[in-house]
C-alpha cells in the first residue's frame, strides 16, 4: 500500500508528516542547494547551526519556553535521560552540600569549636559530605508505569536502592498492574526539611506512561518543586519525562527543573532527545561535583556526553549531533506553528484531545466488547489502551487482523502487557481517529 492508504497507530517510532518526509527526500540528496546531503554537511557548519537554532526557536514559541531555560540536543534516548538526570542532579546536590560543609567547618575550625587544624578542613568536609549522602540523599519517584519503573530502577542501579524513594507505587496499590495515579494525599515524598526530614533532591515522573496508557490529567498540585526565583533551598527538583506527550498539550515550563523527551513519538524519528533544564541548574550558577569529591563519597560519575553543563556549553555539539534528526523535529514543530498560528500549541492541543475522544468514545459505547485498561480519570490522549472481549487471544487477533484490513496498523499493545494500544499522536490525523472509530463500532456491532 501506499502511505496515504494507512493509518498508523504505532507507539514509536510513531508516524510523521508526509510533507515533512517529502522534503526530507530532497534534502537527504541535496541539502539548500550545497550539492551535498543534510546527513553529509558537518555539524560545525553555519547549515547545520541554523538547523539547530531554528528546531530551538521553534520548540521556544511552541512551548513557550522561557529564556532562563536551555533546550540542549542529546543522543541515548529516553532512557539515557534516566541516567543522565541522576548523574547531574545528583551531583548538583553534592556541590551545594559540599560547599556547605565547607563553609561551616572552616568556622568551626577558626572558631576552634571543630577539633583540628586547617590542613584537615578538606578531609573533614569530605568525611560530613559522606555521611550526609548516606543518611540524607534521597531521589523521590512517582511510579506510575512501566516508564517510571525502568527510571526508578535506573536511579537505584546508580546510587543505590536505599536513596530511592518510590514515593507512588502505582501498580502495587492496584492490585499488580498500572493503571491509575493514586490520590495524592497518600503519596509518600520524602519531607522537606523544614517538616523534619531530608528533603529530597528531585522528584521525578512520567506524565504519560506510554506502555499502561496512563496520563497525568495536569500537573500535580502537590509537589510544589523549586521555582526559578526561589530562595527556598530545599525545595526538591521536578523533573518530567514528556517522551510520549511532548508538544502536544500546553505546559508551564517554568513549574519543571528538568522536562525531556526522545524525539519519536511527537517529534521526530528516533536518533535525539530534548532536554528543557533550567538555567539556574547549569553553571555558572549552579556547579557540578568534581569527580574527585564523587568518588570520594561513593557516588558514580557520568559520562562526559551525558553532562548537561558541557552539552550547553558547547550549544549540543560537544560532539557529533545527528543533525538530520533535529532538522526533521524543527521542520515538524515548524509545521505546527504554521498551522496553528497564535493558538500554537493550544491549537495541537484541541485536536488531540478531539481525536482521544472519538476513541474513547467508540470505546465505551461497547462495554461488553472493549474495556479500556486505565481508571478513567488518568486515561491517556496519547496511547489508548483496550482489551477486546476481556482479552481473549483469538479475538484481539482477530480484531487486529480486522484492523489491518483497513489499513488501520500499529494497533497491538506492548510486548509486556499485551492487548491493544491505539497511539494517538500528533502526525495521527482526524480522519485517522475517525476511521479507527469507525471500526470500533463496525467490529463491536458484528459481534
Ligand atoms: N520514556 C517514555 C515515556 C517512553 O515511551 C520511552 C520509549 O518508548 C522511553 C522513555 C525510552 O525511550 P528510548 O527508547 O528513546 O530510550
Amino acid at each position: 500500500p501506499s502511505r496515504d492508504q494507512i493509518h498508523y497507530f504505532g507507539a514509536g517510532p510513531a508516524p510523521l508528516p508526509t510533507p515533512v518526509l517529502e522534503k526530507a527526500a530532497g534534502a537527504l540528496l541535496n541539502y539548500q542547494d550545497t550539492g551535498i546531503g543534510i546527513c553529509e554537511i558537518s555539524h560545525r557548519s553555519a547549515q547545520a547551526n541554523q538547523v539547530l537554532a531554528d528546531a530551538k526557536s521553534a520548540l521556544t514559541q511552541l512551548l513557550d519556553v522561557p529564556d532562563t531555560y536551555d533546550i540542549l540536543f542529546l543522543q541515548g534516548g529516553g532512557t539515557g535521560e534516566f541516567s543522565a538526570v541522576v548523574y547531574n542532579l545528583v551531583s548538583i546536590w553534592v556541590e551545594k552540600r559540599r560547599r556547605r560543609a565547607l563553609e561551616d567547618l572552616t568556622i568551626a575550625l577558626a572558631d576552634g569549636k571543630e577539633p583540628g587544624s586547617k590542613e584537615d578542613l578538606n578531609a573533614k568536609v569530605l568525611q560530613r559530605l559522606k555521611a550526609e549522602v548516606d543518611k540524607e540523599l534521597k531521589l523521590d519517584y512517582l511510579v506510575t508505569g512501566s516508564w517510571s519503573q525502568k527510571a526508578s530502577q535506573e536511579a537505584a542501579r546508580l546510587v543505590g536502592a536505599d536513596k530511592v524513594n518510590v514515593a507512588v507505587d502505582a501498580k502495587a496499590r492496584n492490585g499488580g498492574k498500572f493503571g491509575i495515579i493514586p490520590p495524592e494525599s497518600e503519596w509518600s515524598l520524602t519531607p522537606r526539611k523544614r517538616e523534619g526530614g531530608p528533603g529530597s533532591a528531585l522528584i521525578y515522573f512520567c506524565d504519560n506512561e506510554t506502555v499502561d496508557g496512563v496520563e497525568f490529567p495536569s500537573f500535580p498540585t502537590s509537589i510544589t518543586g523549586h521555582a526559578e526565583d526561589d530562595v527556598d533551598d530545599d525545595a526538591p527538583l521536578i523533573v518530567a519525562d514528556m517522551s510520549s506527550n511532548f508538544i502536544s498539550r500546553k505546559v508551564d515550563v517554568k513549574k519543571y527543573a528538568v522536562i525531556f523527551g526522545g524525539a519519536q513519538k511527537n517529534v521526530g524519528n528516533a536518533g535525539i532527545t530534548i532536554v528543557i533544564v533550567r538555567k539556574s541548574l547549569l553553571p555558572p550558577t549552579a556547579a557540578l561535583a568534581s569527580p574527585e569529591v564523587l568518588r570520594a563519597v561513593g557516588l558514580p560519575i557520568g559520562p562526559i556526553v551525558f553532562d548537561w553543563a558541557t552539552i550547553a556549553k558547547n550549544d549540543s555539539l560537544y560532539n557529533t549531533l545527528p543533525i538530520f534528526d533535529v532538522w526533521i523535529a524543527g521542520q515538524v514543530m515548524a509545521g505546527l506553528l504554521e498551522k496553528f498560528g497564535s493558538k500554537k500549541i493550544q491549537g495541537q492541543e484541541e485536536i488531540s484531545r478531539q481525536k482521544a475522544n472519538l476513541i474513547y468514545g467508540a470505546l465505551d459505547k461497547y462495554p461488553n466488547v472493549y474495556h479500556v485498561v486505565p481508571d478513567e480519570s488518568v486515561r491517556s490522549r496519547m496511547n489508548i489502551c483496550f482489551r477486546v472481549h476481556g482479552g481473549d487471544a483469538d479475538k484481539e487477533k482477530q480484531f487486529l487482523a480486522g484492523a489491518e484490513k483497513l489499513g488501520l496498523s500499529g494497533l497491538k499493545g506492548h510486548r509486556s502487557v499485551g492487548g491493544i494500544r491505539a497511539s494517538n499522536y500528533n502526525a495521527v490525523s482526524v480522519e485517522g481517529a475517525k476511521k479507527l472509530a469507525t471500526y470500533l463500532e463496525e467490529y463491536a456491532n458484528n459481534k
